[in-house]
């Protein structure tokens, strides 16, 4: 007895010991990141997050089976923490049972039922890595690029934690120590039926509710009490020794989100890490000083919260199978990036821990993070939709990139014309103020351009966006919204000269400096003639101005027009006509739907339309795949694999859909564009749902 209590505990004490130190270290390293506004949301937001994300594993059952598998395994080491309890008090008593609970069928059954569940949980990951193993698959695979060695061996370690337990009480069934049995027996025993019983009269008075202890004890039982006595204590000891052994394994592996993961989905951007970016220092050039870094371009740049997302993430690979620029051959995986800058944290871990001078270190991008990578994101926001530990690529991505075209002034050439546009003309065209009522000429009737105080009759501000003042196809857009608002008799005014670009894809692209700017202007405008409700067609100008403006002062009234055209319909101002039959397919714009969780309005605009038939894309609301124009990618060459429009716009065009509709100007033009190239424009038109609602009206 004794010798087995200084052996299980001279485990604990080394194995936990090193743990320990592991983790201490590991939060140093996280407290040495840049602070992270924002983070606590409070005792009952951050509550009824860990309860739905953590607890009910919500993102995870996305994904069916290996959501399942991965639900019984976590809870299976929840509720398996009673068998540690148990394996600990019988160290030093054979007879131990955890006070009041330890001998009730219930607890014999849970435990059995969990440890049966986490082998077959078990059973199933293995399948599911052989199945999508990177050298069947190849890029395909979600584990492209995981560290495999340490996934195998993890599992590994899960099924000897399992089955040593399941063999020690087995054995204890069969030496009369099983904590769950024996009221039969203890009863048999003190009337005098049973002396000195068999290892099977044993296992036959063990409670039925420990169902795969049984199994075992049946397996162990003809060894005999003597060799079950023994194989009591070394599978005990093994247990114990697997468990800290694992705690040590896991301290040093990806694994590490066992422990890290409810932390980082605690302190995470709420309800999501999408929408608008995070709040940043304001630019104004008064605040900065020889010292100031903008961006992230060293490890020391990123927020603890940066590089607590960077140990937590699992290499599950969900962003990765989702990422419209890994699916397209892009170099960009937002796993290989999340583990690339884990490795970098780590290699850089003494510098931070000791408050070293980086100034000899290189440059993360292009050492760490190779710059086709970064710019190929278009921050469509599927990562972090996906991650089941709410790790926010977008953000890191951003923030590299903001010190690239800020510090390093590194970005893509065409990407220069475009901030230089900006900056100049205010589009990311560079036509002008002067082009932006042009779509007007269009109308029969009259729009009010506002220059003062917008006037009391007049409810909605229509902001039209570059992309629909500007583009030809964008117009086209712009021009179907206003008659349909006008038809519904919706009083709505425009800017027309004074409207300018939001700053979306300069912030996207990493020149906060120029976003802010644009930014101020455009609110400084709207408190000027007084704007409150803003209906915006463009989902780029809808995210920024809803959920970044406010950030800089901008506190407005924002509505999508699929938003309002779906109200104007479900309260009969708008009445959809009948003259157009045909199926139509609604491509989910990442800013309106993902971003904004704006999934509903536009297919409620769509299938209140007499005779259109909807059909549905297989990736489609959360799931939507980008058009490829978003993160400032619509102003860059696409020269690596195939182009991100024209995947999408193959899915499209498989449904046999006679119109692919949209709600963003942006996708317009990408989808047109594929379909074009497809050769298919003959038969299939691409259209905002605004221009499919007026082709239902016109006789
Ligand atoms: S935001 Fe989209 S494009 Fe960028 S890394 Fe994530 S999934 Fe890929
Ligand atoms: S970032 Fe998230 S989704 Fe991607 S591999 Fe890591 S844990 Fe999985």
């Amino acid at each position: 007895m004794l010798a087995r209590i200084i052996i299980g505990l001279g485990i604990t004490v080394i194995f936990f010991s090193i743990a320990g130190r592991r983790f201490y270290w590991l939060s140093k390293l996280m407290r040495s990141g840049q602070p992270a506004p924002r983070r606590w949301q409070g005792f009952r937001k951050v509550s009824e997050t860990e309860v739905v994300e953590v607890a009910g594993q919500k993102k995870l059952l996305k994904w069916t089976v290996p959501g399942l598998a991965h639900f019984f395994t976590m809870w299976g080491f929840t509720i398996l923490m009673t068998t540690i309890i148990e394996a600990y008090g019988s160290l030093f008593s054979r007879r131990f049972h955890i006070p009041l609970i330890g001998r009730d069928n219930w607890l014999a059954f849970t435990e059995d039922f969990f440890a049966t569940a986490v082998l077959v949980s078990l059973v199933v990951f293995t399948i599911i890595r052989i199945k999508n193993a990177p050298s069947r698959k190849e890029r395909e695979s979600r584990f492209y690029g995981s560290h495999l060695g340490a996934a195998w061996a993890v599992l590994f370690m899960i099924a000897m934690v399992i089955v040593t337990l399941l063999l020690y009480r087995g054995a204890q069934i069969n030496t009369g120590y099983f904590p769950f049995e024996n009221q039969y027996l203890h009863g048999a025993q003190s009337f005098g039926f049973l002396i000195g019983p068999t290892t099977h009269q044993l296992a036959s008075f063990a409670s039925p509710w420990a169902f795969a202890s049984k199994i075992v004890a049946s397996w162990l039982a003809p060894l005999g009490v003597g060799v079950n006595s023994v194989l009591e204590a070394v599978f005990l000891l093994l247990n114990i020794s697997v468990i800290a052994g694992f705690l040590v394994f896991v301290s040093y592996s990806k694994h590490l989100h066992i422990f890290l993961a409810p932390i980082n989905i605690g302190v995470s951007r709420r309800p999501r890490a999408l929408g608008g970016l995070d709040k940043t220092p304001d630019m104004d050039m008064e605040n900065v000083t020889e010292d100031t870094v903008f961006g992230a371009g060293k490890m020391e740049d990123f927020t603890w919260k940066q590089m607590l997302d960077f140990s937590t993430c699992t290499e599950c690979g969900r962003c990765q199978s989702v990422c419209p620029a890994w699916t397209t051959g892009k170099p960009l995986s937002p796993k290989l990036l999340i583990m690339g800058l884990r490795d970098n944290m780590f290699a850089s871990a003494d510098r931070l821990l000791s408050g070293g001078s980086n100034a000899d270190v290189a440059t993360l991008v292009p050492t760490t993070i190779d710059p086709d990578v970064l710019w190929s994101c278009t921050t469509c926001g599927s990562c972090v939709e996906q991650c089941p530990v709410d790790i926010e690529h977008v953000d890191a991505i951003i923030d590299m990139r903001r010190y690239e075209v800020m510090m390093e002034s590194r970005f893509p050439t065409e990407a220069a014309l475009l901030l230089r546009n900006m900056e100049n003309q205010g589009d990311p065209w560079g036509l002008g103020s002067s082009q932006r009522t042009k779509w007007l000429d269009a109308l029969d009737f009259e729009v009010p351009i506002i220059d003062g105080p917008i006037p009391e009759d007049i409810e909605y501000l229509y902001w039209v966006g570059c992309a629909g003042s500007l583009d030809e196809r964008g117009r086209k857009q712009a021009v179907s919204t206003a008659r349909m608002l006008h038809r519904a008799g919706v009083s709505f005014g425009i800017l027309g000269p004074r409207e300018s670009c939001t700053g979306d894809p300069a912030r996207r692209m990493g020149n906060e400096y120029l976003f802010q700017e644009m930014a101020k202007a455009n609110i400084s405008t709207l408190h000027e003639v007084g704007a409150k409700k803003i209906v915006a067609s463009c989902p780029h100008c809808f995210n920024t101005m809803k959920n970044e403006y406010p950030d800089l002062g901008g506190d407005f009234e924002m509505i999508h027009h699929a938003q309002l055209l779906s109200h104007l319909v479900a309260t009969g101002r708008l009445v959809p006509g009948v003259a157009y039959e045909g199926t139509v397919t609604y491509h989910d714009p990442c800013y309106l739907g993902r971003h904004n969780r704006v999934f509903d309005e536009p297919r409620n605009v769509l299938d209140a339309i007499p005779g259109v038939t909807t059909v549905e894309m297989g990736r489609c609301r959360e799931k939507g795949f980008c058009c490829g124009a978003g993160g400032a990618r619509m102003w860059m060459e696409e020269t690596i694999g195939k182009r991100v429009n024209m995947d999408r716009t193959t899915e499209a065009l498989g449904t046999g859909a006679d119109i692919i509709s949209t709600a963003c100007p942006f996708c317009m033009i990408m989808l047109d564009d594929a379909v074009k190239a497809n050769g298919r424009d003959e038969e299939v038109t691409v259209m905002d749902i605004s221009q499919v609602v007026e082709r239902s009206l016109q006789g």
